[in-house]
Formats: structure tokens, sequence, C-alpha cells
């Protein structure tokens, strides 16, 4: 899928890159807005977005921030000044690129292709696990043929549970794990995340629960 989202309120810069984008065959569509662009994006018709941080509404990295709740596509930022742009924050974020005005359109044109090029390498990547279907490279997870809208966390703790379908993993390994880099956990952190999980593979199927509870002993996925 290549229709791409351009999320600019300065109108020069919107129009150079939409006929730069336009030129190159991409079918691009453009956003004023944050809260729109978001509307828009939940569509899921989206391959990938090249979204200005400072928008009138809310800001680029607000618009990634809720964008990653639900997507995984390829995120290039806009900003202002070079040194304005929070790399850290970025990636965070989950941003896969920036570039600082003023820049090329041409430039813009070409890492959005590298871009698209790498998601569709990981499109042909999926893994079979019984109902699950897994892509390592995209980090995506669907169930039933439906895409599992993760968190990261989530995304981890499912992604560990099928790389050994039947094995039984300790709440402390999974600690160990998928939160080593966390800062904010508790007792109940792998509980939690295994039943906001539980609660997302309901909703595609709510009569089966493909994860099992071993009390005392842990999580596995049904083999
Ligand atoms: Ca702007």
């Amino acid at each position: 899928m290549t229709r791409i989202l351009l999320v600019e309120d300065e109108t020069a810069i919107a129009d150079a890159v939409l006929y730069a984008l336009r030129a190159e065959g991409y079918d691009t569509r453009h956003s004023l807005l944050g809260l729109n662009a978001l509307e828009q994006l939940r569509s899921g018709d989206y391959g990938l977005v090249v979204l200005d941080v400072g928008l009138p509404d809310i800001t680029g990295f607000d618009v990634c921030r809720e964008l990653r709740t639900f997507s995984t596509i390829p995120v290039i930022f806009l900003t202002a000044r070079d040194g304005e742009f929070d790399r850290v924050l970025g990636l965070e974020l989950g941003a896969d690129d920036y570039m600082a005005k003023p820049f090329s359109p041409r430039e813009l044109v070409a890492r959005v292709r590298a871009r698209l090029r790498r998601s569709q390498v990981a499109e042909s990547a999926w893994r079979e696990t019984g109902r699950f279907r897994h892509d390592p490279a995209g980090q995506r997870i669907q169930y039933d043929h439906a895409e599992l809208m993760l968190t990261r966390y989530e995304y981890r703790l499912l992604a560990a549970l099928l790389a050994r379908p039947g094995a039984i993993f300790s709440r402390e390994r999974l600690m160990d794990d998928i939160w080593r880099d966390a800062n904010d956990t508790d007792d109940r952190t792998v509980d939690t995340h295994i039943k906001t999980l539980r609660a997302k593979l309901r909703g595609i199927d709510a009569a089966t629960d493909p994860i099992q509870t071993h009390r005392g002993l842990g999580y596995s996925l049904k083999a």
C-alpha cells in the first residue's frame, strides 16, 4: 500500500511536497490538522505519514503518539529547525526519520521511497503460528488475519509467547525480557498486560482464550 498522508499546515511547503510525491506516482492526501489526520489514519488506508511537528491544533508528536496505539506505518517528521527536533522523543514515539526545514522535496521523496521499500520487505515476512501471524520486522501480529493494535509492551509480550508455543514463561522471566528498559513497573505489570492483551484477542474471537494461565508458574500460548 503506497498511499501517503502529508500533515502540514504551511501551504507552500505542502504544495511542494505534494507535487514531488505525486510526480513519483504516490497517491498522496493532505491534511492541515493533527486531529483530522488521525481520523484519516484510523481508516488504515495509508502506508506512510509525513508529519509536521508544529501543527495548529495538536503537535505532530501527539499525532505520532496516538498513531502508535493503532498502527506501525512509517512516520517521517518535518521539523522547523534542525536543533529543534528532539531525536530521543521522536524515536521514543516511534518516528522512523525526520527532515529539518528547509529541505529538498526530492530528498524527502528519496527517504519516503526507502521507508516504503523497507516496510514492503517486512510485509512479506509473516511467520504463521496457529491462528497467529507474526511479522517481526514490522512488529505486527495478526490473529485470524485481523491486525492486533498492540502497545509496545503488549507486542513484546505476545511475541515472546509466540516464539515458543506451549512453553511456560514465568512473570520474572517476562519482566526481565520485556520490561528491562522500563522504569514504571510493579508486581502487577505482567498480569495487567496479559489482561489487556486477552481483551484485544477477545475482540476478535470472544469464545477462545489462546493464552493459558499456569497458577504459580506463569503464562503460555496454547500450542
Ligand atoms: Ca507547521
